[in-house]
């Protein structure tokens, strides 16, 4: 089974001709509010593949909470793990202006509240899981006690987002580290002397992590572990709407590797559930299920 811990947070979505500066107001066009947050999208997207999942968030006890519980109950995710209460919801607000650029301002809310206990008391659903998936929507401090609850020979998948400085402790227990361009740059901050990603790949191992993935977008991506690196072919598709597609492809990275793939093949797969989200708009409302991936 897959655990995903990680945030849940209410998109906030108005399209606005241009932003506002300070002390100004512009009207915009009628409010969209989506289910979103890292941890949610990844285990939305994984339970639409078919995998049994678990997700340990935490969410306001108000209406975008329940918003968010009830779309990880239509993916059909295990939300016994989801904690109620102490903040209100994490929300995502998001402009969008006519050339389709963001300006979003995040309230990390309940999210800033998942703390070190809430994943001790969750022991059973760490003792369920073959595999664990986490980004840094939440603590830092929540998660390195993940790493700390690992039941023996489960796996542990990191995506650094939004990235920050990574504790030893947590980077030698990734495997794989997944980041885009964006996230690799900043892990490796002065490190980062070349332009190839092969080599950022290299760098980020020898930092420890037992294994690591670049995402390129349309580029497809490519693994590292030991000596080897390889690259993971893209899919051509026309994309519509990328958000999302970076935790769809962990999502399904993550699953694959619970049920016995390779990390090149777990990727490769990965790779057509990130193109397939990029053909559909929105996050959690364009992650394919097994039999559109396979159709692709
Ligand atoms: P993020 O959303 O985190 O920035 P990427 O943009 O690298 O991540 O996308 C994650 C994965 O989704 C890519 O590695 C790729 O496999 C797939 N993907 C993303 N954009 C496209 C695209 N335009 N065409 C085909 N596949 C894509």
């Amino acid at each position: 089974d897959l655990l995903v811990v990680g945030s849940a947070n209410a998109d906030l979505v108005i399209g606005v001709e241009r932003r506002p500066g300070a002390g100004e107001t512009v009207l915009g066009t009628d409010l969209a509010v989506h289910p979103g947050g890292k941890g949610a999208n990844q285990a939305v997207a994984a339970a639409r593949l078919g995998a049994r999942t678990a997700l340990l968030a935490r969410v306001g006890d108000d209406d975008y909470g329940r918003l968010l519980l009830d779309s990880q109950r239509a993916a059909g995710v295990d939300t016994v793990g989801v904690l109620v209460g102490g903040a209100p919801t994490g929300v995502a607000l998001i402009t969008v202006d006519p050339s389709g650029d963001n300006s979003i301002v995040v309230s990390p809310g309940a999210n800033g509240r998942l703390a070190p206990g809430d994943v001790r008391a969750a022991a059973s659903l760490f003792h369920a899981s073959r595999v664990v998936s986490t980004q840094l929507e939440v603590p830092l401090e929540t998660v390195v006690e993940v790493v700390r609850s690992l039941a023996p020979g489960s796996r542990f998948v990191l995506n650094p987002s939004p990235p920050l400085p990574l504790p030893r402790e947590v980077l030698d227990a990734c495997d794989p580290l997944i980041v885009n361009e964006h996230e690799a740059k900043v892990i490796l901050g002065d490190a980062c002397v070349s332009d190839r990603p092969e080599d950022w790949a290299r760098i980020l191992l020898a930092k420890g992590p037992r294994s690591v993935v670049v995402t390129l977008g349309a580029e497809g991506a490519l693994v590292a572990s030991g000596a080897e690196v390889s690259r993971v072919p893209s899919v051509k598709v026309d994309a519509v709407d990328t958000t999302g597609a970076g935790d769809a492809f962990t999502a399904a990275l993550a699953w694959r590797l619970g049920t016995g793939a390779s990390l090149a093949q777990a990727a490769a797969y990965a790779a057509r559930v990130g193109a397939a989200a990029v053909t559909r708009a929105g996050a959690q409302a364009s992650y394919p299920t097994a039999a559109e991936v396979d159709a692709l």
